[in-house]
């Protein structure tokens, strides 16, 4: 088993509408996959975490490709099947045993490119149970047309030869699955409150290993 080369996804992740900002609370939900932004400790300016973009995307493909763990199906997937593209890019869920070799996925994080002001909002929390509406809070967000700066390597390894996705194949097919990613976290948006025209985006100048591509 040996890596055999890499493939590099970069881009602007471009904001069409405010997107939720998230504190130290958010990063401590386990399993959370909503995409936050959060602040910088020492420069306060907002960025998008990698491991929080790269939540996303997984959550948007095991749903696109119907792969969910867990005894309620609500966990991220844990087959380690060798046809299975979420364990294979992502790594199995809670598996440290398996064939699949190493996670093939680096998501950087995304820094602020352009805007980042803040708009604070106040917002009323609803009781999930009761559907009642609690305390208000003050709610952050990063301003529409606001651009972070993404990057996104791929590992490719000598097991990925024989892989197919959308009739791609070896390191080209893990490529593929990345896309599809992309454009279904660009239809669905980022962050919290998404429901309420949240978190609008839109990928822009997207390239592979420096060559342009669209969705
Ligand atoms: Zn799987």
């Amino acid at each position: 088993m040996k890596k055999i080369g890499q493939k590099n996804i970069t881009g602007y992740i471009y904001l069409k509408s405010g997107l939720r900002v998230g504190g130290s609370d958010d990063l401590l939900q386990i399993g959370a996959t909503d995409l936050t932004v959060i602040k910088h400790p020492v420069t306060f300016e907002p960025y998008l975490p990698g491991s929080s973009f790269k939540g996303k995307l997984r959550s948007e493909l095991e749903k696109k490709e119907g792969k969910f763990g867990g005894r309620d199906f609500n966990e991220p997937c844990t087959c380690a099947q060798d046809n299975c593209f979420v364990c294979r890019v992502f790594g199995p869920h809670k598996k440290p045993n398996h064939n699949l070799g190493p996670t093939r996925i680096i998501v950087r994080d995304a820094k602020l490119v352009r805007g980042g002001e803040l708009e604070t909002k106040s917002e009323n929390i609803i009781d999930r149970k009761t559907g009642t509406a609690l305390h208000p809070r003050k709610v952050e967000r990063v301003s529409e047309g606001s651009e972070f700066e993404f990057a996104i390597s791929l590992q490719i390894w000598d097991l990925d030869a024989n892989c197919v996705h959308n009739g791609k194949q070896g390191g080209d097919a893990l490529v593929e699955f990345v896309k599809d990613g992309l454009r279904e976290v660009q239809n669905t948006g980022l962050g919290g409150g998404i429901s309420k025209g949240y978190g609008e985006i839109e990928f822009r100048d997207l390239k592979l290993d420096g060559v342009e591509f669209s969705l």
